[in-house]
């Protein structure tokens, strides 16, 4: 099943982003791991980057800097109107944030209920941005704003 949201623009990173992680590492084959170029699970072979990313929704104190991987050479880029389901069968934490980048609630969200959560989070007239977060891990894996 596909979401298709009307309200809301998905924002991935893409793989130039490993560039300006001098520390980055290409690892050459690491499956099943969270791609956040294209929006799904890594399949086995598929050389991808692990380095360090600042997502651009959180800024100043509430600015972050963690681990994510991509492609190397992403084969498609995501859907930016749909949420990538292959990334949300797991519960995850839902960030909010204002327009200056200020962190204005956290939820932990399961699967099934995005959507509804997301549109709830965007009736608040004073959120700009969420941040999609693992729940173990804290990782972050996406990042949604308005249309
Ligand atoms: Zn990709």
């Amino acid at each position: 099943m596909t979401t298709i949201v009307t309200f809301m623009r998905i924002h991935a990173v893409p793989p130039s982003a490993a560039l300006s992680d001098p520390g980055r590492e290409r690892r050459e084959s690491e499956p099943g791991v969270p791609l956040r170029c294209c929006l799904r699970k890594s399949l086995p072979g598929e050389p991808v980057w692990l380095f360090r990313y600042s997502p651009p929704f959180g800024k100043g104190p509430y600015a972050e800097v963690g681990p994510v991987f991509t492609h190397v050479d992403c084969p498609a880029a995501p859907s930016l109107d749909r949420l990538p389901v292959e990334l949300l069968n797991n519960p995850r934490i839902l960030r909010s944030y204002n327009a200056a980048g200020q962190i204005v609630d956290g939820a932990v969200v399961e699967p099934g209920s995005f959507d509804r959560t997301i549109e709830e989070l965007f009736n608040d007239p004073s959120i700009e941005s969420l941040q999609v977060r693992s729940l173990s891990h804290g990782c972050f894996h996406f990042g949604i704003t308005r249309a």
